[in-house]
């Protein structure tokens, strides 16, 4: 199939105070901050998928029926934003169905997507499709596929396939960088990278016939939150410096990637046409 330029930007839609100690002393900024990718995909005539957290929706239902009313697609990134591959299988279970009911109850019909927090399904956690399987989710976006301390599957490629069960897995997007293989496509490495090495990888997959895909949360763009620590890098200054990042040249960047002729679509557009 051709993807001709297929960009699969994708928002993760969380809190970032969210495992933040204190979290409460800091201001909630995810309507904000989303509202202004909404902003830009209107400006592009775009649609994307927004993996969305179950807290999330239970906290603003409102902005899901604004994304909903706008075209985009609502997917599933947990309830309470833990690792899969730190949960048991019925912890899972419980956690993805309180995400579908917490959609639900704001609004969202037909959830067939899903998105592990930090892409952390693995070898170890394979189980996971099945249990996605049976609440009727037909694609996921959980998987690193390089080796990292973490939550990496190296094993599983860079392509995306249709699992044993039929579910269809997108690792996420790599390219080289010296030793290392990075998420080029989305957060702190978009931020972070120099820009002619983000847009040189962009273009090697689309010559290569492959979607990007890309993952952005609302804070990737906020530069007025307050400065805290964030949660999930081990109290660690200098990841919690390239956290803040770049943010402001985000959208600007974004631009840069659209200027390459990349057309976004959401997940299931995209599954629609295969
Ligand atoms: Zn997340």
């Amino acid at each position: 199939m051709k993807t001709n330029n297929t960009f699969l930007f994708s928002i993760d839609l969380e809190d970032v105070r969210e495992n933040v100690e204190n979290k409460h002393l800091y201001k909630d900024r995810v309507i904000e901050n989303t509202q202004v990718y909404l902003n830009w995909l209107k400006q592009h005539q775009s649609k994307c998928t927004f993996f969305t957290v179950g807290k999330v929706a239970d906290v603003h239902p409102e902005l899901i029926q604004t994304i909903l009313a706008e075209g985009h697609e609502i997917a599933c990134h947990s309830y309470a934003h833990i690792p899969v591959a730190n949960q048991t299988p019925e912890e899972f279970r419980i956690d993805l169905s309180k995400n579908i009911e917490a959609l639900q109850k704001a609004g969202c019909t037909n959830i067939k997507g899903y998105r592990a927090p930090i892409f952390s399904i693995d070898k170890r956690c394979e189980w996971a499709y099945d249990i996605m399987k049976a609440f009727g989710i037909t694609y996921s976006s959980s998987v690193l596929p390089a080796k990292n301390p973490l939550y990496g599957w190296p094993e599983f490629g860079q392509e995306y396939k249709k699992l044993s069960n039929g579910i269809i897995e997108f690792p996420i997007s790599l390219d080289r960088f010296g030793p290392l293989n990075l998420p080029f496509a989305g957060g702190v490495y978009f931020r972070a990278l120099p820009e002619f090495l983000i847009l040189r990888s962009f273009k090697k997959y689309f010559r290569n016939n492959l979607p990007a895909l890309s993952y952005f949360h609302p804070y990737d763009l906020d530069t007025n939150q307050e400065k805290f620590m964030h949660s999930g890098i081990n109290n660690n200054k200098f990841f919690n410096w390239l956290m803040y990042y770049n943010r402001k040249n985000l959208i600007k960047r974004l631009d840069m990637v659209i200027a390459l002729d990349a057309r976004i679509t959401t997940y299931s557009e995209f599954i629609s046409k295969l």
